[in-house]
Formats: structure tokens, C-alpha cells, sequence
């Protein structure tokens, strides 16, 4: 579908998968000015295509265009056309266990222009890929590294937003963690370089002391819907959990103490995924032997049980494309 100033959205098409073709002066090459979102697919035991909340991602779009000078794409318009490119490639999206379709929209500036400002053009574009399970031996923790040198975003800048350059910027501090051998880096707030953030593409939660807890959106970290749903179940089972600001002084003091005793990034890619090792300050902190923790599986199995509809949806998550 693009977008022309004076004509708003037209020309909302389904085409098959191909390049497409851009003038090279055209905005995003140049000022980043795109914005994308991320979700999935199943395929249930009785045939049935399930989406897990796609409200929320054309919902948090929109957000990230507000922030980006893009003018809002129709939510709604955009749910039915991905349900019916969804139903056209039908037989694209896998059925083994842990498998899905991942869907990827995203807008991006078009308008042939140097100078800095707001596009007055764009295109709104939805990918689709069959993708395999996460864990091809079941939920199994990663180690992660806490990175003191680098930063993802800062508030005011564009970080809740979810476009490319908060990606970009990811790029040099996951390469210097994959080098290491850990899978993501945590991130530190921009300013102190003291409370914790977020994980590469994933929030993140603690459990200490028989406590949840995970930052409070402040501005900088995305706000993730698995991050969201999992505060709603948490909420919904009455167990106690709470956003607020966390330093990694006070998980050190915590894994000193023996207090803390699990730790999960969450997203749309692994939903959950338990955190066995956290190095920081040249230490390592083992957390829960590096086993996957109870509340942990308790979340992945329930979560992806909804995704998949073998768990009951009291929330009405799942979303069913007819
Ligand atoms: N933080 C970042 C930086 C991410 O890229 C993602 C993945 N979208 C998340 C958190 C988790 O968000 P969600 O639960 O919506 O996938």
C-alpha cells in the first residue's frame, strides 16, 4: 500500500513475494525514516490459523510512526489485509511443533529527496516466512552479557520506537557478546549506566525473593507485547510482580544473598527464554544453576499453549484468521 501527501493511503495490493524497486535518493537510505513489527502465526492440532494479539502490533506501529513523522496506517485495514495474505499462502505456514509463520510489516519513506525532513511518501509492506521452532530441544537458558559501554537508546531519543537505527546501533555491541560466546547483551539506561534495560530483542524479567520484576517503560526500552501479556498472567495467577526501575547493583546484591532465583527474556521470537548465565563486571552470576526456572516454564508452556490453542484463552489473545 503506499502513501502519497494530499492522497493518504492507496493502492492496497497483494502481490507475490519480489524485489521492489526504489529511486536511490529515496528517504530511507538516507535518514532511517522506517518503522517495522514483528509477529507470528500457528497453525492449531484442528487446522485452525491463529495470530497471538496482532492488534497490539499494528497498535504499537502506529505508536513508532508517531515518533518517526509517518503518518498512522488504518489498524484495522491492516489486520484484514495480513488475514487475507494469510490465506493465501496457507500452505506456506509449517504445522510441526514449534513452527510458525513470522510476519513482518514494515513502512519505509519513499519520497526521492536529500534535504532532512519528513518523507511525503511511503510505502506500508507485509513479509511473510515459515519459521522453525526456537528451541530444537525445548526451552533451554542462554548466557547474556551486560554491556557497560555501549547504548541501545535513551529517553527522548527513539527507542520505543521500533525502527532500524535502535537495531543499528544494537549492531557493534552484539557482535563484541557473540565474539564472547553470549547470545544477547543486556542493555544499561543511557544516562548512568546503572539500571537495566532491556535485552537484544527481548524485555526482561526477575524473580527474587518469590518476587516478579521487570523496568517500567521509561521512555527508552520497546515496549513488548509477550512483556505485557506476561505482567497480565502473572497478574491474572496472583502472583506478585511489579515494573520499576532495577540497577545491576541490586541483582548482584540479590544473587549474593541467594535471592535471586530465575531470570527470562521475553519476545516474540523464543516468547521465553530463561537466562542461566548473566556476566557483568568481569563475573559471572549463575542463576538457578543455569536450569530453567519454575514461573519461567510455567509462562513459556502457558503461553505458547494460548499461541498454539491447546491452553484455554481467557483473555481472548489468540485471534483466529478465518
Ligand atoms: N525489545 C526489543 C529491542 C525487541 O526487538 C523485541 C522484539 N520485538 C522485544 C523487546 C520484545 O517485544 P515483543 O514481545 O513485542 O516481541
Amino acid at each position: 500500500m503506499d502513501y502519497t501527501e494530499g492522497q493518504g493511503w492507496h493502492d492496497a495490493r497483494i502481490v507475490p513475494y519480489q524485489p521492489i524497486t526504489l529511486d536511490p535518493a529515496s528517504m530511507i537510505f538516507h535518514y532511517g525514516q522506517s518503522v517495522f513489527e514483528g509477529l507470528k502465526a500457528y497453525v492449531t492440532k484442528k487446522e485452525q490459523v491463529l495470530l497471538f494479539r496482532p492488534d497490539e502490533n499494528f497498535k504499537r506501529l502506529n505508536k513508532s510512526n508517531d515518533r518517526l513523522c509517518i503518518p498512522h496506517v488504518d489498524e484495522n485495514l491492516a489486520l484484514e489485509a495480513l488475514k487475507q495474505l494469510i490465506k493465501i499462502d496457507r500452505e506456506w505456514i509449517p504445522t510441526a511443533e514449534g513452527t510458525s509463520l513470522y510476519i513482518r510489516p514494515f513502512v519505509i519513506a519513499t519520497e526521492p529527496y536529500l534535504g532532512v525532513a519528513p518523507s511525503d511518501r511511503y510505502q506500508f509492506i507485509i513479509i511473510l516466512s515459515p519459521v522453525g521452532s526456537y528451541y530444537k530441544e525445548g526451552i533451554a537458558p542462554v548466557k547474556i552479557a551486560v554491556e557497560s559501554e555501549f547504548v541501545r537508546a535513551v529517553a527522548g531519543g527513539t527507542g520505543t520506537a521500533k525502527t532500524g537505527g535502535n537495531y543499528a546501533s544494537s549492531l557493534k555491541a552484539q557482535q563484541l557478546s557473540d565474539s564472547k560466546g553470549y547470545s544477547q547483551v543486556l542493555w544499561l539506561d543511557g544516562v548512568e549506566r546503572k539500571y537495566i534495560e532491556e535485552v537484544g530483542s527481548m524485555n526482561i524479567f526477575f524473580k527474587i525473593d518469590g518476587e516478579v520484576v521487570t523496568p517500567s517503560v521509561n521512555g527508552s526500552i520497546l515496549e513488548g507485547i509477550t512483556r505485557k501479556s506476561i505482567i497480565e498472567l502473572l497478574k491474572h495467577w496472583d502472583m506478585p510482580v511489579t515494573e520499576r526501575r532495577i540497577s545491576m547493583e541490586e541483582i548482584k546484591q540479590a544473587y549474593s544473598e541467594g535471592k535471586l532465583e530465575e531470570a527470562f527474556g521475553t519476545g516474540t521470537a523464543a516468547v521465553i527464554s530463561p537466562i542461566g548465565e548473566l556476566f557483568w563486571n568481569n563475573e559471572k552470576m549463575v542463576i538457578n544453576d543455569g536450569n530453567t526456572g519454575e514461573v519461567s516454564q510455567k509462562l513459556y508452556d502457558t503461553l505458547t499453549g494460548i499461541q498454539n490453542g491447546t491452553v484455554e484463552d481467557p483473555f481472548g489473545w489468540a485471534v483466529e484468521v478465518e
